[in-house]
């Protein structure tokens, strides 16, 4: 005869619950232990299940970031680059930008942190089940590229606005001509009102211009971006050339 204890870990594993079927053992160790009642006892199982689910899921939505590396608010060192307002990157880090339909720009030269940032806000959009995701400009704008050229353009700008929280990273570091300018404008252009985006550059807005080749397709790409946007201007030292800064000093 089978066991009650097996049937119960038949029924767990036919309903796919197999953290709850694996727990089971310390689960009843634990509401014997505390003589929990049938109601506890349950809550503790599905538990267990829940939280495992809610793991996975937070980790997988992480890994859809395509995240360049996994650093957060935390690993960031606020001292270090002064020009940064921490309060504001935890208000960032609290994602009320998103349901806004915010942008944030940051904005300096290479080294100060930029990605970083960028980065860390798109790990806690994705924590939080926004569907977020991190790409390259450069990158971006061939995917558009090549989706025009198969006759898919508009799948893969619908495909880019599904995203809540879309960060470009790189902007103005390959200059962009003016029929790939437009082809990110379109982009810039749905997200707009609808959907954050963040961008990070090493550009100031003025000389947008250079990067798209085309003045009247960079102001309107401009004009959207900046409508509703933060932007965050650091204005510090490279974080890359630290140790480099600390070994010249301590030479002086
Ligand atoms: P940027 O995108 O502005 O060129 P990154 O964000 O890629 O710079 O930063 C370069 C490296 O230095 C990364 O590994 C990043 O995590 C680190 N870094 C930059 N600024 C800080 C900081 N203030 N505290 C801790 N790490 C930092
Ligand atoms: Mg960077």
């Amino acid at each position: 005869m089978i066991s009650t204890y097996q049937r119960l870990k038949d029924n767990l594993e036919y309903l796919k619950l197999k953290k709850a079927s694996e727990s089971l053992d310390e689960v009843i160790d634990f509401i014997t232990a505390n003589e929990l009642s049938f109601t506890e006892g349950l809550l503790r199982l599905t538990d267990v299940e829940m939280d495992h689910r809610k793991t996975n899921l937070i980790k997988a939505m992480v890994k859809v970031g395509a995240f360049p590396f996994i650093k957060e608010i935390k690993d960031f060192d606020f001292d270090f680059q002064p020009s940064v307002n921490k309060a504001q990157i935890l208000e960032f880090e609290s994602l009320g930008f998103i349901d806004k339909k915010e942008n944030i720009v940051f904005l300096g030269p290479s080294g100060v942190g930029k990605t970083h940032l960028a980065t860390a806000i798109g790990i806690a959009s994705a924590k939080k089940r926004n569907a977020t995701y991190f790409i390259k400009c450069h990158d971006l704008i061939m995917q558009l590229k090549k989706a025009k050229l198969e006759n898919r353009l508009d799948d893969r700008l619908k495909h880019f606005n599904k995203y809540k929280l879309l960060i470009i990273d790189e902007l103005g570091y390959l200059p962009i001509d003016k029929e790939d300018s437009k082809l990110f404008f379109q982009l810039i252009d749905r997200r707009y009102e609808n959907k954050s985006t963040i961008i990070t550059t090493n550009i100031n807005f003025g000389e947008w211009d250079g990067i798209f080749g085309d003045p009247v397709i960079a102001n309107a790409i401009v004009d959207r971006i900046l409508h509703h946007a933060k932007v965050i201007s650091i204005s510090g030292k490279s974080y890359r050339l630290k140790d480099h800064l600390i070994k010249k000093e301590s030479n002086d």
